[in-house]
């Protein structure tokens, strides 16, 4: 199947209130130029220098997405550029890309990374950590990010019960800090991969991030680092 032939058909099958972030990780550049002449706008990358090398030669229009682990040594790669931060998984990290967006003029869109799979490994806050941290008001004074919404990643397993209870519970989460602290500004609920974005959508997803349902299967390098 061509990525052309992919992304049509996955967005036929979202509605029209889910954005698609086509995540291109560890694909060429011709894939990436494949999937914009057929339409596709906003990437995710989870490597910022990948991305920057992938940025610096593809078309000045697209919307970079940085949808992976994030270490604050690398935000000053991406922050010209990027346009959301998905894996906003700290206070430090936080503070870090205000004030280096606040250093190069610029207000970022960032995303609060939750952690919801009940597996160990994966990165993100917990919602009672993130709800207390929030009420000291301390991010108030980061005034260079804009906090648009929430992202997570529920268990990679068969269980679609389980799946959603997570995602659901996620939904809860963002319903609750837009209701009370945040507002209509933030409108992101970045939940739902290749496997599991047909569930994330029907538990209220805004925003899935697919990858190899478009490019196919990913081959990473034996080096490489996470
Ligand atoms: C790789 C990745 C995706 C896409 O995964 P697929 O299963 O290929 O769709 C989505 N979100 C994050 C955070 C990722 O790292």
């Amino acid at each position: 199947m061509s990525v052309q032939t992919n992304l049509t058909a996955i967005r036929n099958s979202l509605p029209a209130t889910v954005t698609l972030v086509a995540v291109s990780k560890t694909h060429p550049v011709e894939a990436i130029q494949a999937a914009y002449e057929a339409g596709q706008r906003i990437f995710g990358e989870n490597r910022p220098q990948e991305m920057a090398a992938k940025q610096s030669v593809l078309p000045s229009d697209i919307r970079w997405h940085m949808i992976g682990h994030l270490q604050t040594n690398k935000v000053r790669l991406i922050a010209p550029f990027v346009d959301m931060i998905h894996s906003v998984d700290s206070e430090r990290l936080w503070q870090t890309i205000d004030r280096e967006a606040a250093r190069i003029g610029r207000t970022i869109d960032i995303l609060l990374e939750l952690h919801i799979a009940r597996e160990e490994s994966k990165h993100g806050w917990n919602g009672e950590e993130l709800t207390a941290w929030l009420d000291t008001d301390t991010y108030r004074e980061f005034t260079h990010t804009r906090v648009r919404g929430l992202m997570g990643m529920a268990s990679y397993v068969d269980d679609r019960d389980q799946i959603s209870e997570e995602f659901r519970g996620l939904k809860a989460l963002f319903d609750h800090l837009r209701q009370t602290r945040f507002g209509s500004e933030f409108d992101t609920l970045s939940m739902g991969m290749s496997g599991d974005y047909r569930i994330a959508v029907d538990c209220g997803s805004t925003m899935v991030r697919i990858g190899s349902s478009i490019f196919g299967s990913r081959s990473y390098p034996i080096d490489s680092q996470q």
